[in-house]
């Protein structure tokens, strides 16, 4: 695979992403949050103590108050907070402070489940209780609205978040990293913004299936003294483990993403977890040398097993390969994909482009309701896997293309092929320009854009209201306890 480099970490085809969500490093600047005074006449320094009323919550979790009218980024702060914070960082725009002590708590704020919470990635809202953290997320989306103000943005119909009934126990994948650290196996994720490694053994928004996998795998390592890759000295086989569960059969994929080609020890280690763990249906290993942040290589090699696990989504079965893309969150997957289905109303004469396909699940998943669906995407093999999964399920009038949406839609709709409906579901970047040019020019009738992402779906929505309305926009929580959100709009041309 070639796409290592190319994606945003959210909507990144989670296997391979350069910068998964854990361990990112807090960029204010990047957060999209209102900017404040911008004159740089507050005398502030590093290590100053203040009080800080918290006001609102920014688009990645942090809290915001405001020291002489200067912005403060304060990560595990809620609003109406009253916090003493020390100052971290300041920068011409804005300051960087964190938590000394809350003097004034809020009500939503509760004790996270997971202790790491504070200092592990992906973990931003786990101290703020559900039902808030809901509204934060139909917040979010408001915020940027109000930064981009597309047409007719105040009137949206912006219906209430879609949350899980439990929202933990969710990820149907885990990708740790393993790392000794003194004689201590770690196996977990790296602290925010370091490199310093914490082995985790119990992580509350994993699938208990992943972690019960992880840990046993942890033990056997260690039991068999298995080669671990050791990073200062570049040396050791054992760099990641990824255990991933179907949410339909309950069988585990395991991938050892190893540093070394060979891999000493592995006959002894697949009859142990032969034995061990036999929900593991399927053992790989993925080549993946040296030091480098990506954690997949390009080669994979089947060690024991099943080439694929399957997974079903509104009635269809999906074989993955262990690269093969797949949301994590298969309950709110369907929710997603039911709203997009509900939006689109599709009849048997449709002709729908799925944009942005992946291995097919949303066009595939849709294909009995519409007359013909094309789609497209820029990774071959998700694209073989989306033709593999078509004939899997006996579907005919479905057909994926290697290549961008903002090509081949053109392309297609030139060659005659006019398309009635279109789903898109871009990664953080949203809609390339070319392509909203063509969705105005072309104007599909029915349209429908799922977006991970609040920012860059208001600054679309600027240019797509030209010649659509948006009926409304409906956001799904897909990743409870983070700031991340999820989003399906429904938008219908607008009358001439
Ligand atoms: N719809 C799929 C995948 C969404 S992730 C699902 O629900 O599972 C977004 C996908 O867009 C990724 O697979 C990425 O490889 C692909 N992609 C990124 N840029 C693209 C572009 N310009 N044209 C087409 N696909 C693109």
């Amino acid at each position: 695979m070639t796409e290592q480099n190319k994606r945003p970490y959210q909507k990144s085809r989670n296997n391979n992403s350069k910068k998964t969500y854990y361990g990112k490093k807090f960029d204010p600047r990047k957060s999209g949050a209102p900017r404040g005074n911008t004159s740089d006449g507050v005398n502030v320094r590093i290590g100053q103590n203040f009080p800080l009323t918290i006001k609102r919550l920014g688009i990645n979790g942090e809290g915001i108050g405001y020291f002489k009218r200067k912005i403060v980024f304060v990560p595990g702060a809620l609003p109406n907070e009253v916090a003493v914070v020390k100052v971290t960082e300041v920068e011409p725009k804005y300051i960087a402070a964190k938590v000394l002590k809350i003097r004034e708590k809020s009500p939503d704020r509760v004790k996270p489940l997971d202790e790491f919470a504070d200092s592990v990635g992906g973990f931003e809202l786990e101290h703020m209780n559900y039902p808030a953290q809901l509204r934060f997320k139909k917040d979010v989306l408001v915020q940027s609205l109000e930064k981009f103000q597309p047409k007719g943005w105040s009137d949206y119909d912006i219906r209430e978040t879609i949350g899980m009934e439990n929202p933990y126990e969710y990820r149907n994948k885990a990708q740790f990293p393993v790392r000794k650290i003194g004689d201590e196996l770690s196996v977990g994720m790296y602290k925010r913004g370091s490199h310093e490694l914490v082995d985790l053994p119990v992580v509350h928004t994993q699938t208990p299936a992943t972690m019960k996998v992880m840990r046993t795998v942890r033990e056997l390592l260690d039991k068999l003294s298995v080669s671990i890759y050791n990073e200062d000295k570049n040396r050791g086989t054992v760099k990641t483990i990824v255990a991933r569960v179907s949410h339909t059969t309950g069988e585990v994929q395991l991938t050892f993403v190893t540093n070394t080609d060979g891999f000493p020890g592995d006959t002894a280690l697949i009859e142990a977890i032969n034995k061990a763990l036999p929900e593991v249906t399927g053992i790989f290993q993925n080549y993946n040398p040296g030091r480098t942040s990506l954690i997949w290589g390009e080669e994979t090699l089947k060690l024991w097993g099943k080439d694929y696990i399957e997974e079903t989504i509104l009635g269809k079965t999906f074989q993955l390969s262990p690269r093969a893309f797949m949301q994590l969150n298969h309950t709110q997957m369907s929710v997603v994909y039911n709203q997009a289905l509900s939006a689109l109303d599709l009849t048997h004469a449709d002709k729908l482009v799925d944009a942005y396909a992946g291995v097919g699940t949303i066009g595939l998943s849709l294909a009995d309701k519409a007359g013909e669906v094309r789609g497209m995407e820029i990774i071959p093999e998700a694209v073989d896997d989306a033709n593999h999964n078509a004939a899997l399920n006996h579907i005919n009038n479905a057909k994926y293309e290697v290549g961008t949406a903002e090509k081949l839609f053109p392309k297609w709709q030139a060659q005659g092929w006019v398309a009635d409906a279109l789903v898109v579901d871009p990664p953080r970047t949203g809609l390339d320009t070319a392509l909203r040019r063509e969705i105005l020019r072309t104007q599909p009738e029915k349209f429908v854009y799922i977006s991970c992402n609040a920012s860059t779906l208001a600054r679309d929505l600027v240019d797509l209201s030209k010649a659509y309305q948006v009926d409304y926009i409906q956001s799904i929580d897909m990743f409870p306890q983070t700031a991340r959100w999820e989003g399906v709009v429904k938008l219908t041309k607008r009358q001439k």
